[in-house]
């Protein structure tokens, strides 16, 4: 399979007055082309530092990167501010949590979404133009040619996400990546802006980055899945492999958290005891061991001292034999 994206040891630090904060630490993965990867985790794991820094807003004076990341052959690491800007709204795209982080209020929504089509693309006034309407209609919006010219404040929140959505698209990215992109939304709408999403992915061929700690919304819209914990992926498959097959104590975890959709039987969800680990001063070994239930059943000191490595493909940072993986899913976690 043709890897579009491509991460390899991305490792994102941030200074701070109190120290070096490893935000992220020793990341890779790949996305194929159309294709959706999901990235789960608990806040400041790590999942929105990575994709801030694929687009390259990260800040530059307060981080250093490291590592490699590679869009189509484009090392973008290396790449200069200006190379970055030409390359988002162009080739890569950003879907936010919140319109307004896209949305300027004191612009009419048509002209949000022109002026970045004549700045990339050279198009006319009237070129522009003639796209927004078009991919406003493309995301539902009705009325298009009358809504061109109302500002943000006057859509509703849903139709707000798709005129960012119809942002994004403007331009025909060949990678989108969507941060908790229907959090703020009520579930009707949610699962309509899903919907759309996908529709668009298929019409569309993009790569997306679908991030959220939902684990319903990522079974709905993701290929593959990444997990994260403390700046690190933990497990690594496709969704149906992590999520009727997990690997990872923390997986397990998050699992036993979520409410199952698919079950209408009263649900024993168990939050994951303590907190994620601070990324100032990370924990030696495996990152999940102050809150692992687990880590008895590996022989002497490798889940504190030693850190697990991921492999390539299907696999998961943790110590325990595939064996323990597999009896202590079956035995104890499965059958909640
Ligand atoms: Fe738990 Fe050890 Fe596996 Fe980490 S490596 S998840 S502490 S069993
Ligand atoms: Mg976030």
């Amino acid at each position: 399979p043709e890897s579009f994206l491509s991460v390899r040891d991305l490792k994102v630090q941030f200074s701070t007055e109190d120290g070096i904060v490893k935000a992220v630490d020793g990341l890779s993965f790949d996305v194929e082309r159309g294709k959706t990867l999901g990235i789960v985790g608990e806040s400041g794991s790590g999942k929105s530092v990575t994709n801030l820094t694929i687009l390259g807003l990260h800040n530059p004076r307060s981080s250093t990167v490291d590592g490699e990341i590679v869009l189509d052959g484009k090392e973008l690491v290396t790449a200069t501010e200006r190379e970055l800007e030409q390359l988002r709204g162009n080739k890569m795209a950003m879907i936010f949590q919140d319109p307004l982080t896209a949305l300027s209020p004191f612009y009419t929504v048509g002209r949000q979404l022109s002026e970045p089509y004549m700045k990339h693309r050279g198009a006319s006034k009237k070129e522009a133009r003639d796209r927004a309407i078009q991919m406003l209609e493309k995301v539902g919006i009705p009325q298009p040619k009358v809504r061109f010219d109302d500002y943000p404040h006057q859509f509703s929140g849903g139709m707000r996400q798709r005129a960012m959505i119809a942002m994004a698209l403007m331009c025909d990215p060949d990678l989108l990546i969507a941060d908790e992109p229907t959090t703020a939304l009520d579930v009707t709408v949610q699962a309509q802006i899903l919907d759309l999403l996908k529709d668009l992915q298929q019409e569309f061929g993009s790569a997306i980055i679908f991030i959220t700690h939902d684990l319903g919304v990522i079974s709905h819209m993701a290929d593959d899945l990444l997990v994260m914990y403390a700046g690190r992926a933990v497990e690594r498959g496709s969704v149906r492999e992590v999520l009727h097959d997990p690997r990872h104590p923390y997986t397990w975890g998050l699992l036993s958290s979520m409410p199952r959709l698919d079950s209408d039987i009263d649900q024993q969800l168990t939050p994951i005891p303590g907190s994620p680990p601070s990324l100032l001063n990370p924990p030696s070994g495996c990152p999940f061991h102050p809150r692992c239930a687990f880590r008895d059943e590996v022989p002497g000191t490798l889940c504190t001292d030693v850190r697990p490595p991921l492999g390539e493909g299907r696999s998961t940072a943790c110590h325990l034999t595939p064996e323990q993986k597999q009896t202590i899913f079956i035995d104890k976690i499965q059958p909640r």
